[in-house]
């Protein structure tokens, strides 16, 4: 899809750009796991989202790419990714994939996280968790990797054969455009990728089913979904290599669990992530 020659590399202070979209990404989406709940539809959480973004002087990037119509993509069940806001309500015990995207001043922030509805199922928080940990194991792999297949690499590790890998969508690099080369791929191949130097941007983002990874496209020409009905969970988040190490596009903690996209952030900074850190995120 992509060609490796085409990488956009940025420098450190494009980086530092690149943090005002990721920051209000991170704002939107904290929004958005407050307030989701039974009843509300999944338009309400596209309200919500659009109301961060745009009163904070950005642009949503989903609207209208490629004619998507909506802020945000919500994923509930069976739906992977893609999923189109609308009248659905959500309804107890649903799981809900959030992913969105925002762009200030020409650069764009782009993550994704999933929750489920009390009453919750044990199968689906552990598909949740699974899939924060697949992201976070390729983040982590990412801060020590020569060739970005270890990515994937690490993801497959991760999910060690417990859920479906979706092979069809992939994460990608992110800058000037929400979808650039390289392609980010969930699983290992011979291919090792290019080479991971400083300045490359990438959106990590497994998306996990409980059972086969099988996928169709819905008549709505976007909404994808497991053939076999089973649910999927999707978690996504952006980082850049720096020369210091790795860097979170979002803003800063104050505490919380580890690995949740889109908490609510305390100082708006770039967070240092070196491979120390993030092994003991994630028990790599
Ligand atoms: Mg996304
Ligand atoms: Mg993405």
């Amino acid at each position: 899809m992509f060609g490796r020659e085409r990488i956009e590399y940025k420098t450190p202070d494009q980086v530092r750009r690149m943090r005002a979209a990721g920051i209000v990404v991170a704002e939107a989406l904290a929004a958005v796991r407050a307030a989701v709940r039974p009843g509300l539809t999944t338009t309400d959480l596209d309200d919500i989202a659009a109301a961060v973004i745009l009163g904070a002087g950005a642009t949503p990037s989903f609207k209208g790419y490629h004619g998507f119509p909506a802020t945000l993509c919500v994923s509930v069940n069976a739906e992977v990714v893609h999923g189109i806001p609308g009248s659905r309500v959500i309804e107890p015990g649903d799981l809900v994939s959030v992913d969105c995207g925002a762009i200030v001043d020409g650069w764009h922030g782009d993550a994704a996280f999933s929750v489920v509805m009390d009453p919750v199922s044990d199968s689906d928080v552990r598909l949740v968790a699974a899939t924060e940990d697949a992201m976070w194991a390729g983040i982590a792999a990412l801060a020590s990797a020569s060739r970005l297949g270890e990515v994937g690499a690490a993801v497959e590790g991760s999910v060690a054969g417990r859920y479906g890998i979706v092979e069809g969508y992939v994460g990608h690099g992110i800058g000037t455009a929400m979808h650039q080369p390289p392609e980010v791929l969930n699983y290992r191949t011979r291919d090792r990728g290019p080479k991971v130097r400083p300045g490359l941007c990438v959106a990590v983002e497994p998306m996990l089913t409980d059972g086969s990874a099988d996928t169709m496209v819905l008549d709505d020409g976007w909404t994808v979904v497991t053939t076999s009905s089973r649910r999927a969970a999707h978690a996504e988040h952006t980082v850049a290599v720096l020369p210091g190490g790795l860097w979170e596009i979002r803003p800063r903690r104050r505490s919380g669990r580890a690995g949740r996209a889109g908490r609510p952030g305390g100082r708006a900074v770039l967070t240092p992530r070196r491979r120390s850190r993030i092994s003991r995120r994630t028990g790599a």
